[in-house]
């Protein structure tokens, strides 16, 4: 799909064909799990997938390939899946890809050194609602439960931009994420799932800058959708809120169950 004009509302009078036209069985269908599959909840753990939203995957999951892309790790994801996608992917791109496992040992390295590196640049007596996840292949510093998100965002950036080497860092809601050099994003993660899978054509939802990794692909194989709409975003159709997930995923069915 060409970036050419302003992003549109996906089931709006417009863009509603879009799905109708691009989708079918050749079609990998890959998602983020949090804020696209399930809510953004504030504890991390306590986050679930609707059972409408399940219902409607594992119906998908019979017609075509599904993987999962999250920032999450793989065993953390797996708690939060009812259901074992074909492909899942943990760590924005950075640990499950085929191919890939003699990297992921140098990532899994890197990532234990900045996290010995941060316990002394944010000492303990001021992580209060800071915290530092360190999620294998690449680490998350969380702080939406600080009581002052700005100055606790300040300080996580200060202590960042000391880590060395120092790492690819992606902001996204109330989160700092450090990821090694060199590992690959959600867009390359997705187009390796593609030719893994034999799929020409795929599509994506995702909801945060690490999201933007595939909306920047600018893929005409690739229908790439934002659940939440923003401004500077690369995508080119956009949900209004999560809740719709479970629509988008019903009219995928009916157009895939029809084909
Ligand atoms: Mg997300």
């Amino acid at each position: 799909m060409r970036l050419d004009s302003p992003a549109q509302y996906l089931f709006g009078r417009t863009a509603c064909s879009v799905l109708e036209r691009f989708l079918d069985r050749s079609t990998l269908f890959a998602f983020d799990l949090d804020g696209t599959l399930a809510p953004i909840v504030s504890n991390p753990d306590a986050a679930g997938i609707p059972g409408t939203v399940r219902k409607e995957l594992s119906v998908l999951a019979g017609m075509a390939p599904v993987a999962i892309i999250t920032g999450r790790s793989r065993p953390d994801a797996l708690r939060h899946l009812t259901f074992p996608p074909r492909f899942l992917v943990g760590n924005h791109g950075a640990e499950g890809l085929s191919g890939w496992k003699a990297r992921e040992k140098a990532f899994v390295r890197a990532a234990r050194d900045w996290q010995r590196q941060l316990d002394s640049l944010i000492p303990a007596d001021q992580r209060r609602g800071i915290v530092v996840e360190n999620k294998g292949s690449t680490i998350s510093i969380h702080y939406r439960q600080a009581e002052n998100r700005k100055k606790a965002h300040t300080m996580i950036c200060r202590a960042a931009d000391r880590l060395v080497p120092p790492p690819r860092r992606v902001r996204g809601k109330c989160v700092e994420n450090l990821i090694p050099e060199g590992a690959p994003d959600k867009g390359a993660a997705l187009k390796l799932l593609m030719r893994q899978a034999g799929c020409s054509k795929a599509f994506f939802a995702g909801d945060d800058e690490t999201d933007e990794d595939v909306f920047r692909l600018n893929h005409k194989r690739i229908l790439a959708v934002r659940v939440g709409r923003k401004n500077d975003s690369s995508a080119r159709f956009f949900l209004r809120e999560q809740s719709e997930i479970a629509r988008l995923l019903r009219e995928i069915n009916r157009i895939l169950g029809r084909s």
